[in-house]
């Protein structure tokens, strides 16, 4: 993981202060009551916990079930695995062996611009590519940008990770730079959970690092990461209000997943809030069935009709399109 501690500035990476990665450290900030049995011997060697302190301030203390605590507390659960469940669940492995891109999608090329992320979402369909993902360093870019350069057919550029936003200021300004400077590349579009759960991290200098001069993708997209309406609390809503003076378009993406946002009202305030901060609701995913999270699955009937009731009472474009990826196909499948 050295190269890709280097492209993190040391403010933002998980060993500073702002990060809770010991279970008995986050009992005891969250004044949960005594961990027993199972959860005492939870160890998630592959995938451990990693959760900023200002994401936990978003939960009420002694509440262990609580849907935002449920996204980043590893439980006895993930440990079942039961068939169909696998830990490349979108086939993404060998793809990303082949340097750090994925092209799957006409048109569109996507980018693993960092190995790390702001938080370890329990159900993350990468959680066991994490480690194989190939550490982002220069030569690494270099050979990516080259990839671009060769193909005009791609007009689209999304950096995915990890998290791009995780990257030093000036090692994403730098890569930004770099894209704009490829003529076919028309736009440039950012996946990200970090102004959700790290929201500090949206800083001038973030942003004057999203927009150099040189640099000025128009548009610029950033497609958020975000599950619950709790999550979204007064930082988060300034760290929004940046993007948006900043001229950025803002789409969001969700999992649907059972005990956090598997109910009509917690989906309908969730979209309503982010429409109202000027958010416009893209995706609802599936969740990707992968070894150790299966305790998050939803039907995919219950979905769509979760899906139908929204559109009863939500106007039409703050009702996200609810997918599921499917390995060996040319876009995500509409489910609803
Ligand atoms: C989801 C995804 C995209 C983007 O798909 P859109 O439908 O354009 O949002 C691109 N590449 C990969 C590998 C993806 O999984
Ligand atoms: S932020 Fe995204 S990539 Fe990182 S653990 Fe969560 S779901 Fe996975």
């Amino acid at each position: 993981m050295e190269r890709s501690i280097r492209l993190t500035d040391a403010n933002w990476s998980e060993k500073s202060p702002l990060f809770i990665t010991e279970l008995d450290e986050l009992y005891h900030y969250l004044n949960l009551p005594n961990k027993s049995g199972p959860v005492a011997r939870l160890k998630s060697p592959d995938f451990p916990l990693l959760v900023p302190k200002s994401y936990l301030s978003r939960i009420p203390k002694g509440d262990p079930e609580h849907p935002l605590l449920l996204q980043v507390m590893p439980r006895p659960e993930e440990m079942e695995c039961p068939p169909g469940f696998h830990t490349d669940p979108v086939g993404e492995d060998q793809l990303l062996q082949q340097g750090g891109t994925l092209r799957k999608y006409p048109g569109r090329l996507l980018i693993v611009a960092s190995s790390i992320c702001a938080v370890h979402c329990r159900f993350c369909f990468r959680r066991h590519l994490r480690d194989r993902l190939p550490p982002p360093d220069e030569c690494q870019w270099t050979k990516n940008l080259a990839q671009i350069e060769a193909d005009p057919s791609i007009h689209e550029v999304i950096l995915s990770g990890g998290d791009p936003l995780m990257l030093a200021d000036e090692k994403l300004a730098e890569l930004l730079a770099r894209l704009s400077r490829i003529r076919h590349v028309a736009r440039l579009r950012i996946h990200t959970r970090v102004p959700v759960v790290l929201p500090q991290r949206i800083t001038k200098a973030l942003m004057e690092a999203m927009h150099p001069s040189d640099a000025a993708f128009d548009p610029l997209i950033v497609v958020i990461h975000v599950n619950h309406p709790a999550e979204i609390d007064e930082t988060v809503a300034a760290a929004l209000a940046k993007f948006r003076a900043a001229g950025i378009v803002l789409l969001s993406q969700s999992v649907l997943l059972r005990r956090v946002n598997d109910r009509v009202e917690v989906l309908a305030e969730l979209f309503e809030r982010l429409v109202n901060l000027g958010v416009i609701p893209y995706y609802l995913h599936q969740l990707d069935r992968v070894a150790g999270a299966a305790h998050f699955e939803v039907p995919e009937a219950e979905g769509v009709e979760l899906i139908r009731q929204l559109r009863a009472i939500l106007p039409g474009y703050a009702v996200p399109r609810y997918v599921r990826e499917t390995v060996g196909e040319t876009s995500k499948r509409l489910l609803a």
